[in-house]
């Protein structure tokens, strides 16, 4: 293995490697995914339909799921929302045609990220080192809990609650939440936000972060109209609001 600087799999010290499961039908596609990630040293599994995808994740317990939407049988989309029920690993979405990018993310099923094909292997494995650099859960965290009218954030214990009912957010919805609640009424641009909850260089792609925010805003009773919680500084980005 290359010395590679900034590196997820430095940062993990003596524990194993972490494993990407990649769910992908097309063999010439497969090889070349595989093939780059175990060359920076990730362990990878495949599976090559939905059904065995979802095996593949209750048997390995992957980090990371690279998760093409086109599959035989169960489509990609079905495969992330069954997986969610009861794994919390990331999950990368391929997708041929930019329209399935609202699909992905506005339906809410689960995704964290995509990346549209044809795509480059470096940026799939950038991506994929990015979303392992993003605290999966902060045990030695003592923030407090932070309060916004009838919505609780509870950054050590990574849940939030609104009107006393616990929020179902993903983790990428509980990450934005978080980054934007540590500093009230202070304005985020897209750019900050994605590199603080993403973890990785910017891409250009504002489409992400708004569809994540508009998911949020969604599951925290809000509207583009009724902003509490998540304001838009139009040209700047988002901010923390009071929630009154
Ligand atoms: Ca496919």
């Amino acid at each position: 293995m290359s010395p590679t600087e900034g590196s997820a799999l430095e940062t993990r010290g003596g524990t194993p490697p972490p494993r990407v499961l990649v769910v992908e039908d097309e063999q010439p596609i497969v090889q070349v995914i595989v093939g780059y990630l175990e060359r920076e040293g990730f362990e990878v599994v495949v599976a090559g339909d939905g059904e065995s995808a979802l095996d593949a994740v209750r048997e390995h317990r992957p980090d990371v799921v690279v998760l093409d939407l086109m599959l035989p049988g169960i489509d990609g989309l079905e495969v992330c929302r069954r997986m969610r029920t009861f794994s919390d690993a990331y999950v990368i979405m391929l997708t041929a045609r930019t329209e399935d990018v609202d699909r992905i993310v506005g339906l809410s099923v689960g995704a964290d990220d995509y990346l549209g094909k044809p795509f480059s292997p470096h940026e799939l494995v950038a991506r994929v080192r990015a979303m392992l650099r993003r605290p999966r859960a902060r045990a030695a965290d003592v923030s407090p809990v932070r309060t916004f009218a009838s919505l609780e954030i509870d950054p050590a214990a990574r849940e939030a609650s609104l009107d006393g009912a616990p929020l179902e957010l993903t983790r990428t919805e509980f990450d934005l939440l978080d980054v934007l609640s540590e500093h009230p009424r202070h304005v985020m641009s897209r750019e900050q936000l994605f590199e603080l909850v993403w973890g990785g260089q910017w891409f250009g792609d504002d489409h992400v972060v708004d569809v994540h925010i508009a998911n949020l805003r969604r599951k925290l009773g809000d509207d583009a109209r009724a902003q509490r919680y998540l304001r838009t500084v139009r040209g700047v980005g988002y901010s923390m609001g009071t929630g009154a």
